[in-house]
Parts: structure tokens; sequence; C-alpha cells
């Protein structure tokens, strides 16, 4: 199949042949012609000359004939002793012409025309025509007749006579000499005088033509030596003059005019046949030639496009296979051992069906339906195989049937690797079904999974939805890094999926919020179990690095045959539940009721609300003094948030500062109190401290170090005279870094107060560890203080001594009556705080108590 391609195409081949076929047929045609005709014309020309020959021969004979019948003629006059003895000397006209001797029957009867007798002294006798004459035979004669006569009479001892041509009366005629002698035998001298006979013979027109009939011979005639002496053959007449012509018979020209015709025509024939058939032949051969060149074309079109198809075949990035009508693989181009690892001859001879299959639609029903498919559209089929190192591949074939003859040959298509398509569109696939982080579904798969399990209404079984978000996560992703985070969250993904069923479905909605679908699970002991076990199950440590991470987790749950089966309707009763699951101490679980909606709606919106406070600084600051109990003299002021609602009207921190711990609210909220505090408390006299709450929730979310320390800066306000009130919560959820901050919260300067003292676990073993500078006892002992039991004055009293021991300012809050207050003075107390020495009261009001502190002061 492969040929060289650069090689010249031979061009006009046959035409090229047949015209140098035609060509030496033709010269060889002519030459033959030519050798014929030779021959013929040669053979013509010899039957001519030998005719000729033939002729001149009898023309000769019949005119020697002649001349010997006259010379004998003239004998029998000359040698005659009568005529002797007549003639000699003297001619004797009685004798010779009346006597008829030598008289006029010459002339009508033998056909002389002269009869003369010469002697030395001149003519003596003379008959012209047969009439006497008296010219001399010189006036007729017109050759000189002396050696005539001469040669006559040597001639007539051997009685010969001889003939010549001459002239007579201007024509050709045979002259006849003889000596005229006796007839007996004589001698040299007795002729040398001797007269001599003359006979002229005319050589008329008749006379020609009867010798010309004697002999044989046509147009026997004299023609004149100055003529065009014509190619007929003839014989010289002495010199008349004339010569003797006669036609020749000229079987040649017979012969040629006989033959030629007909052979010139049967030529002729010939050749117009030939050249019928050269023209045939070249018009063929043009057109053998013009397919030839364009079967030459065709094939180097064909090998043109077959090099292409092996070249695109090859680079292509998809392997092209071709099966026989049986669907056995016949052809599998090179790029297929690449992409799958096989030898091609490994499978070639094997059905398609063997390497590739498709799980929806069989494949060589398949194939066979592209038969009598439009041959416009490409049908495509989706397969996979194992390749030669057993991995599971994807390819995308085409096909297309052959046709051969309009009969089925076979198919052929292409096969496109499509394995990282098929992979990634399924990574794709997972990924938007599945976490990423965690693995777990997430939100797509759980409305799908939930409408799916919803979709048959009340027949479904029975299901229940439980939300769950965690506790404590926040601050662990806000201290430790996203790392510790993420580790937390996949621990819980883990501990998830290791406490459901098959069944259920674990997903995570984002943040540290998942979702449990769990089936045929309606029974609330059932679920009240659950819950326990994976609260508990939450509760244990996670190890991160080297440290032990608490966390816990609260519980919202909906359950489809009292919440309904709408999704969407079942996520947010769980959502509710959860709310309420936090509102009531967290770590713990709620089913909703439709009493939650409600208050939670209300919290819902105050959220929404306090977002747009933060914005838009619907917030103030209130103040309550602190005195110290010796003179009641107010040594500091607390800061203590208030939020003016635009329809509650003014809120209190407890409505709010939950709702803002559980965000980043908190932090923009905190700083802005900061701020506020010191930008105003920098009016005030300079003695009095001013005090600011912290909450847990801003130790974890932001750094509390640099937040206090560009306020100072920004206010100019001295740090000595500010404390941070923190409560024992900020130690409670992570015990060194609280302890960092606090250390650098005093290398700022400022004052640490441990706010609600008493209230936590250990709140003595953190005065030893931590850098406080006072203690505030919380109010539910001051309220406790007057009972009977005497437990709380027990306490407080024990405080206040701690508290000394350890060099701490100790402050009572909540003193609300004169009794308690004498109380605490008796514990001696360092100071006091309460709504009996003070309300927080705003800026104004809080400017006049000092003005009156001070003229009090100043009256006392
Ligand atoms: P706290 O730090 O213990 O503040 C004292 C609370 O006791 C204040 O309530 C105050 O009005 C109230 N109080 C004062 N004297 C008496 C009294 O004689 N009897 C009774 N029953 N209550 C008294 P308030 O202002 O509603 O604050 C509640 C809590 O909100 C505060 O408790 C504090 O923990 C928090 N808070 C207030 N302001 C801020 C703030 O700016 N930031 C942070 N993080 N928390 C704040
Ligand atoms: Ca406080
Ligand atoms: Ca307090």
């Amino acid at each position: 199949m492969h040929r060289n391609a650069d090689r010249p195409a031979p061009r006009h081949t046959s035409n090229l042949q047949v015209h140098r076929l035609i060509g030496g047929f033709c010269a060889l045609f002519g030459l033959g012609c030519l050798i014929a005709l030779g021959a013929l014309f040669n053979i013509a020309a010899t039957l001519d000359q030998q005719a000729q020959q033939t002729s001149s021969f009898q023309a000769n004979q019949a005119l020697q004939q002649r001349l010997l019948a006259s010379r004998q003629f003239l004998s029998s006059y000359a040698v005659w002793d009568a005529a002797y003895e007549h003639l000699n000397s003297q001619a004797d006209w009685q004798w010779a012409y009346e006597e008829k001797n030598v008289g006029e029957s010459l002339y009508s009867a033998s056909g002389y025309e002269g009869v003369f007798v010469v002697t030395d002294t001149g003519t003596s006798y003379a008959l012209f025509k047969g009439k006497p004459s008296e010219s001399p035979a010189t006036a007729f004669i017109g050759s000189d007749l002396a050696p005539i006569i001469a040669q006559a009479r040597k001639a007539a001892p051997a009685r010969e006579q001889v003939t010549h041509f001459v002239r007579f009366n201007d024509w050709p005629a045979v002259l006849s000499a003889a000596a005229v002698r006796p007839d007996t035998d004589v001698l040299d001298g007795e002729v040398r005088n001797a007269p001599v006979m003359l006979f002229v013979d005319q050589l008329t027109a008749d006379k020609l033509a009867r010798l010309g009939e004697g002999a044989g011979l046509k147009g026997m005639r004299l023609e004149e030596d100055s003529s065009a002496k014509t190619r007929q053959p003839y014989i010289e007449l002495g010199d008349t003059g004339f010569h003797l012509a006669w036609n020749s018979p000229q079987p040649g020209h017979q012969l040629l005019w006989a033959v030629l015709p007909p052979l010139l025509g049967v030529l002729l024939l010939l050749g117009l046949v030939m050249l019928y058939l050269f023209r045939h032949a070249l018009r063929s051969s043009h057109a053998i030639d013009q397919s030839l060149l364009r079967l030459q074309q065709s094939n180097q079109a064909l090998e043109a496009s077959e090099q292409r198809f092996r070249a695109v075949a090859e680079a292509a990035s998809d392997w092209i296979w071709e099966t026989d009508r049986h669907h056995r693989l016949t052809y599998l181009s090179q790029r297929f051992a690449k992409v799958t690892g096989y030898r091609v001859d490994e499978w070639l001879g094997q059905p398609l069906n063997q390497l590739l299959a498709c799980d929806t639609t069989p494949l060589l029903p398949w194939l066979d339906a592209q038969v009598d498919s439009d041959p416009q559209q490409l049908a495509n089929l989706r397969c996979a195989y194992r390749d030669h190192n057993g991995e599971h591949r994807y390819c995308r074939i085409s096909a297309r049937s052959i046709l051969f003859d309009g009969k089925l040959a076979g198919f052929r298509g292409t096969a496109s690797d499509i394995t990282d398509e098929v992979d990634a569109h399924a990574r794709i696939q997972h990924l938007s079904m599945h976490d990423a982080l965690t693995g777990l579904a997430n939100r797509n798969k759980l409305s799908r999974h939930l409408e799916q399990l919803l979709l048959r209404g009340s027949d479904a079984p029975p299901l229940a939805l439980l939300l769950l978000d965690l506790d404590s996560f926040k601050p662990i992703n806000d201290s430790l890094g996203h790392a510790a985070g993420d580790a937390v969250l996949q621990e819980v993904a883990t501990r998830l999926r290791d406490s459901t069923r098959d069944g259920d479905l674990v997903a995570r909605l984002g943040g540290d919020e998942f979702v449990l679908v769990l089936q045929g699970l309606d029974n609330r002991s059932e679920i009240d179990r659950f819950c326990a076990r994976l609260i508990d199950l939450l509760q244990q440590p996670i190890v991160f690095e080297e440290h032990q991470l608490h966390i816990g987790a609260s519980l919202g749950i909906a359950q489809s045959r009292a919440q309904g089966f709408d999704a969407g309707e079942l996520i947010r009763c769980a959502d509710i539940a959860l709310y309420q699951a936090k509102a009531d101490g967290k770590h713990t679980w709620r089913y909703f009721s439709p009493e939650m909606s409600q208050q939670i709606q209300y919290r819902r919106q105050l959220e929404n609300d306090l977002r747009r406070a933060v914005q838009q600084q619907e917030f103030v600051l209130h103040y309550q003094p602190r005195y110290r109990l010796d003179d009641l003299h107010i040594v500091s002021v607390e800061a203590l948030l208030r939020w003016q609602h635009p329809q509650e009207g003014l809120l209190g921190p407890d409505t709010f500062i939950p709702l803002a711990e559980q965000s980043d609210l908190i932090v923009a909220l905190g700083r802005w109190v900061l701020l506020e505090a010191c930008r105003t408390a920098q009016q005030w006299p300079e003695h009095l401290l001013v005090s600011v709450n912290l909450s847990p929730a801003q130790f974890l979310r932001s750094d509390v170090v640099a937040d206090v320390r560009e306020v100072l800066l920004e206010t100019g306000f001295p740090a000595q005279r500010l404390e941070l009130e923190i409560t024992e919560n900020v130690m409670l959820n992570d015990i060194e870094g609280a302890l960092g901050t606090m250390l650098a919260l005093k290398e700022l300067g400022v004052r640490l107060n441990m706010d609600d003292f008493g209230t936590g676990y250990s709140s003595l073993g953190y005065l030893r560890t931590y850098p406080f500078d006072s203690i505030k006892i919380d109010k539910r002992f001051i309220a406790g203080l007057t009972n009977q039991s005497g437990n709380d004055r027990a306490v407080v009293q024990a405080i206040i001594n701690l508290g000394k021991a350890m060099g701490l300012t100790v402050t009572a809050e909540g003193v609300e009556t004169e009794q308690q207050l004498r109380a605490l003075g008796k514990e001696r107390c360092h100071e006091v705080q309460g709504f009996y020495l003070s309300r927080p009261v705003d800026r104004e009001g809080f400017e006049a108590l000092l003005a009156d502190s001070g003229q009090r002061h100043d009256a006392s």
C-alpha cells in the first residue's frame, strides 16, 4: 500500500506509445507501398523495355528486309545483259522506256518514285514517278552521289548492291544502287566505269504503314531529328535528318494502368481504414491516459488522505477503532496502546463488547442501531473498561456504520478517554453533595435526602431531625487557630458517624452546626437516650497536639410525625428547639414546641436589631458609683451598658449581651464601651477610677490587650484609673491563655477586678494564680447577708478576710439596705456599691452625683 508519493506521475503513457506505434506502422505501410509500387514500376519498365527491344528488333528486321528486297529487286535489273547492253554509256530510251524494260511500271507497280542511271558523265536515264525527267538525279537526291556510286561499282563483281538513306525530293527515301553489268562474271576493271542504276523508294506514309503492318507494329512513321525524340524506339535514317519511329507496345504501362488504379484504390481504402483505426486508437488511448491520470490522481489523493488519516490518528488524543460487521475489532490506532496499555494485536479479532461495556445501554445493539441513524449526527456512548493495569477507565465512543455497496461491512469510530472528566465529575458531584472538611453530607445532600424521605408524606416511616450546635467551639477556633477548629470538627464528624446507623444521615451545615436525620425513630424516650449518649460522647475531650479540648453540644429536635413532612419546616423547627436548648444552659436537648416559636421569634428579631444598633450607635452607658465604706465617698464608677431600643425602649445588658456574645457583635460592642467609658471619665476628677466589664467572649474573639492599649492611647486616659471587671468564666474557658492575657493587661498598667466573686467553682484558686487587684463579692451573698442562717455572712466574712490577706481591695455589690451596709461596715469591707447608695444613672445623673458628693465632701 505504501508507495512513494514523490514519484512524478508518468503522463500520457499509452497515448505516446500509440503515437509511436502508429508512426512505425505508417512508416512500414509506406515502405511496403513504395516497395510494391517500385517493384510494379520496375516490372512495368522491364516489360516496356523488353517490348521496345522486341519492336526495335522487328522494325529493324522489317527495314532490313525492305532494303534487301529493294537490293534484290534492283539486282534483277542491273545484273542483266540486256540492260548492260542498252544502258551502257548512252541510255537506250526506246528499250528502256518504250519497251517498258525499265519503264513506268517501276513506279506504278513497284512503287519506286525515282529510277536513275548515272554514268561518270552524268545522269543518262531518269524517271520521276514513272515519267521521264530531264533533270539529273542530283536534282532530286539531296546527298553526294559519288561515294554511293563508288560503293556500288565496288560491290558489283560480287553481284552485290548498296542501299543508303537519302533525301529524295526533300523526303527520306531508300536509295538502292547497283552497277549495271552483264550477268556474267566480271572483274573489277570491267565495272570501274560501268553505269550505276539508282532506284529510289520514297518512304511515304502508306509504305511505312504497310511496313509496320508487316512487322506487326503500329504507328510506323518518320519524324524529323530536330523534333523532340520521344522515349519511343527509333531507327536512324542516315543523314536524312529523319528517323523511323513507331508505337512500341507498352505492356508495362498497360500493366500499370490495369493494376495501379485498383491497387491505389485498395491502398487508399486501407489508408482510410487505418486512419480511422488510428484515430480510434488515439482517442481510446487518450481516454485510457485520462482515466490512468485520474486513477493516479485519485491514488495520490487516496495516499495523501491515508497519510493524513494516519497522522491524525496517531496525533489525536482519541483512539480510533474499526470492527467488521460481527463487531470484531479489525483496526485500532496506535493511540489505543498508549491510552489503555494493551498491545493492539491483543485485541484485534476480539469483539468490541469484550473490551468496552456500557451500564445503561448494551453496546452491540446500540452499534447495530447506528446503521439506520442519521449519518450527520454522530452518536456517542459512555463506556467503561479496565486498562492493562486493571484500573477502571471511561471512554466516550462515537460510532458510524461502514457500508460497502450498500451493505453493512462493519463499524468505525473514535474513543475519547474521559476518565479524568468522569472522575472530576464524580468529585464535583461528591463535593456538591458533601462537606469538604468532614466528608459528611452537606446542605444540598440533606435537602435531597429529606425530600426523598418525605416524598410519601404520612406513609413514610417517621423520622427525627436533630440539629446540633457545638458549645464552646468558637473559642477554640479563635484561640488555637483554624487547624484546631478543623480537627475538632473532623473528630465530631467521626463521633457522629460512629453513633448513627446505616440509614441515618449526618450532615454538616457549616460552622459548628450539624444535622442528624434518624429514620424510624419516633419514641421520645428512645430519642432522649440517643441524645444523652451523643452529648456525653461529645463532651469527651478532644486531643489536639498537646491540648485537651473540651467542647459540648446542644441539640434541637423536630419530628416528622409532629412537625409535618416539609423538609424546610422541619429544619426551622429543629433550629428553634436548638436555640431554646442553648438558652436553657447548653449541653442539653430540646424538642420543638409551638410556644418556643414565639419566644425565639422575638430573640431573632432582637438579634437583627442588635446588629443594626451596633451600626447606628443606639447604645449608651449608665454609671453606678462605688463608695469607700469608711466615709462613703465615690472612689470609683462602673460603666454599665444600655441599649436605647427604638421600639422596646431602654434595654438592660442581660437582654442582649448573651446574644451579642454568640456572634462577633460583642467585640465591636466591647470596644465601644471601653472607648466611651474612658473618654467620658477623662472629664472627671483624677482620683476617680472607672470600671468596665469584659465578657469572656471578648477575651476569646478579640485581642483584648490590643483593644485596651488602643483606647488608652486614643483617649489619653491614664491606665491606672481604668479597672477591668472579669468573671471567672474567662478563666474557665482557657486557663493558660487567660493568664497570659491578664499579665499583659497588667503590664499596660490597668487594674483587674474579679467580678461576681464566689459564684464559680474555684474562685480561690484563681486568686492565687491571676494578677487581680481587687475582688467584688457577688450580690447573692450580700442579699443573704442579713439572713437568719448566717451562712452567707460567714462566706462574706471569709472572702473579706482572704482578700485583705492577699492585699486586694474588696468590694461588695448589690447593697440594697442600710442593714447590709452596716453589716459590711462591721466586716470592714473596703468598698460598697448598690441601689441603696445609688442606682446606675446616666452621665448627667452621675455628674450631678459627683457634684453633690463633692459638696457633701466639702461640707463635712
Ligand atoms: P454586673 O457586672 O454584676 O453588674 C451589676 C449589676 O447589678 C447591674 O445590672 C446593676 O444594675 C445591678 N445592680 C446594682 N446594684 C444593685 C442592687 O442593689 N440590687 C440589684 N438587684 N442589682 C443591682 P445591669 O446593669 O443590668 O448589668 C447586668 C450585667 O450585665 C452586669 O453584671 C454585667 O455582667 C453585664 N454588663 C453590664 N454592662 C456591661 C458591659 O458594658 N459589658 C459587659 N461585658 N457586660 C456588661
Ligand atoms: Ca460588674
Ligand atoms: Ca457583678
